[in-house]
C-alpha cells in the first residue's frame, strides 16, 4: 500500500476504561433512549427535533449551544423531544477541507486522530452529563461507533454513505434509532433498501470480528432533498413527496415502524438555512391536512448554531458554523417555540 502508518490507536475498550461514563450519564442514556424509541413506535406523540450545528467544531460553543437548548426544552416538553446534533465527523464532497472534530479537535491546528477519538468521547459525555439530553451523531466511519456506543441516542447514515454495505450492516447492529438519508441523487429506492437492510439481522465483519447484528426495528427514512443531473438542489419535503414515501412503505409491509424525519437544511433548503422555519411550517400544515402524513412524520432535523450563517475555518467567530450555514440562536429559539405552538 502506498501509505504510512502513523501510530496504532487505542481500541474502544481502552478508551472507555480510561474515560468511563458516570452513573448519571448511564441513567440518562437508558431513560432517554426509551423515550425516543416510544416516538418511533408511535406510543409517544411528541415530535422529535434533532437540532444543532452542521459540525461540532469546538467544545465550548457546542456545550453553550446545548445549554440554550436545554432551557427551551423545558418550555416545550409536552410537544417536542429535543436531541442535540453533535456531528463529529464530516463527509466532504471532495474529500478535503475540515473533516470534523474527530480529525481536528482543534480546527485551527493540524489533524490529530489519537486526540480526536478521546475528544469526541469526552464531548459526547459532557453534553449528556451537563444537559440531561441524549445526543445524535453520524456514523461516517462505521468502526468508530464502538468508541461512543454507550452514550449515543440517535444516529444518521448520511446521503453519501447510505448505499454502502458496511453502513447498512452496522446500522442493523445499533440499539438506537438510526435515520437513513436519501442519497444525494434523490433515488428513494436506495433509502428504502437501506432501511430494509438495517432492519434485518446480519453476519459480517466488524472491527476484525465475525459478528452478528440483531436488526434495528427503529431504522427509518430521513428526507434531505437531492441534486439533479445539473447539480441543482431540489426539495423532497413537499406533500407529494411524503405521499410517495408512504406508498413506498406500503409496498414493503415487512418494514417495521414506518417513519420519516425531515432534514430541513441541505438540498431541502438549497443550503439557505433561513428557509428552515418555513419548511417546518409547510410540513406541519400537511400533517394537519392529511392524517397519514401526520402519522409518518416523526420530526425534523435542523442545522442551527449560536450565530447565523457560516465562516471559513479560522474565521474566529465563536458559535458560527465552519461547514454548512446554520440558523442562529435567536431565530432558532423563536422557531422551536412557534413549532410547539403549532402542535
Ligand atoms: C449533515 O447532516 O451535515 C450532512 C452532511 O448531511 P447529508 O449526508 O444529508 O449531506
Ligand atoms: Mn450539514
Amino acid at each position: 500500500m502506498n501509505m504510512d502508518f502513523e501510530r496504532k490507536l487505542p481500541i474502544p475498550m481502552e478508551v472507555k476504561a480510561q474515560y468511563p461514563i458516570t452513573a448519571k450519564v448511564e441513567k440518562t442514556v437508558r431513560e432517554r433512549r426509551k423515550d425516543l424509541i416510544r416516538i418511533f413506535t408511535g406510543q409517544d406523540h411528541r415530535l422529535l427535533l434533532v437540532i444543532g450545528p452542521c459540525s461540532a467544531d469546538r467544545e465550548d460553543a457546542v456545550l453553550d449551544y446545548i445549554e440554550r437548548l436545554r432551557r427551551v426544552q423545558e418550555q416545550v416538553a409536552e410537544e417536542i423531544m429535543i436531541v442535540p446534533r453533535i456531528f463529529t465527523n464530516k463527509p466532504r464532497s471532495m474529500g478535503e477541507g475540515y473533516m470534523g472534530f474527530l480529525h481536528q479537535p482543534d480546527a485551527d491546528e493540524k489533524p490529530d486522530l489519537a486526540k480526536g477519538i478521546v475528544a469526541v468521547r469526552e464531548l459526547h459525555m459532557r453534553a449528556v452529563e451537563e444537559s440531561g439530553f441524549i445526543c445524535a451523531d453520524e456514523i461516517l466511519y462505521t468502526e468508530n461507533y464502538k468508541y461512543i456506543d454507550d452514550i449515543m441516542g440517535y444516529v444518521t447514515v448520511g446521503a453519501r454513505s447510505v448505499e454502502d454495505q458496511q453502513h447498512r450492516l452496522t446500522a442493523s447492529g445499533l440499539e438506537v434509532p438510526v435515520g437513513l438519508k436519501n442519497p444525494t441523487s434523490g433515488d428513494l429506492t436506495v433509502m428504502m433498501n437501506a432501511i430494509h437492510a438495517a432492519q434485518q439481522p446480519h453476519h459480517f465483519i466488524y472491527r476484525g470480528w465475525a459478528a452478528y447484528s440483531h436488526g434495528n426495528p427503529y431504522a427509518h427514512a430521513v428526507l434531505r432533498g437531492y441534486t439533479n443531473k445539473h447539480g441543482q438542489s431540489l426539495p423532497n419535503y413537499h406533500y407529494e413527496d411524503l405521499i410517495r414515501l408512504i406508498q413506498f412503505y406500503e409496498e414493503r409491509p415487512e418494514l417495521k415502524n414506518p417513519a420519516v424525519i425531515i432534514d430541513t437544511n441541505h438540498s431541502n433548503s438549497g443550503k439557505d438555512p433561513f428557509q428552515q422555519p418555513r419548511i417546518i411550517r409547510e410540513v406541519l400544515e400537511n400533517c394537519r391536512y392529511d392524517n397519514a402524513v401526520r402519522k409518518i412524520v416523526r420530526g425534523f432535523m435542523v442545522e442551527s448554531y449560536i450565530e447565523d450563517g457560516r465562516q471559513e475555518v479560522g474565521g474566529g467567530v465563536y458559535g458560527r458554523s465552519i461547514t454548512d450555514a446554520c440558523l442562529g440562536w435567536d431565530k432558532t429559539e423563536r422557531m422551536i417555540l412557534d413549532l410547539a405552538e403549532m402542535l
